[in-house]
């Protein structure tokens, strides 16, 4: 009977043992994933803010960030027209609330639902109302291609400075 006891002991104490590595596992999971969202909650605030930054200060004459800024304008600019490009060979209209690429056809967002503004068709008559009209949607879309990129490029710098202090 005692070398029973014994044995039994053991096995009492070697399957708590299992039962804690099991709860320490799920636990540093559970962990891991709450870090996890803290960080990404983190870096989208840290992107709002840089957004803000950047929206409230990119046509300062004397600029804190100014390489930064410089940076992020030319990126910008190179966006636009890559998505532009984009647009005229995939023959869509990309929706200037939401980013979505519609078919040229399409008059609303299926996304947003939002009214596409299209491009408008070269007329020879009205010469100078199509290049007005050409030159609003473009600053249009720029605008709405810069909201996209900023969170792009403000997100990519900020993933890197927290990989590195891991
Ligand atoms: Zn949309």
């Amino acid at each position: 009977m005692e070398l029973f006891d014994k044995l039994g002991d053991t096995i009492v104490s070697v399957s708590k043992d299992a039962t804690q590595k099991a709860k320490d596992i799920s636990e540093l999971a559970r962990i891991r994933m709450e870090i996890h969202a803290k960080q990404d909650y983190i870096n989208k605030l840290y992107q709002e803010i840089g957004k803000m930054y950047f929206e409230a200060h990119k046509d300062d004459e004397q600029q804190e960030f100014e390489d930064e800024i410089t940076l992020l304008k030319d990126s910008l600019e190179v966006l636009a027209d890559l998505n532009r490009q984009k647009n005229q060979l995939k023959g869509t209209v990309q929706c200037t609330n939401c980013g979505q690429d519609m078919p040229s056809e399409a008059d609303y967002c299926s996304k947003c639902g939002s009214k596409l503004e299209k491009p408008v068709k070269e007329d020879p008559i009205k010469v100078d109302d199509c290049e007005a009209d050409d030159s609003e949607q473009a600053a249009e879309q720029t605008a709405d291609d810069s909201e996209n990129a900023e969170q792009a490029a403000v997100g990519e710098e900020v993933t890197q400075e927290t990989d590195s202090e891991e």
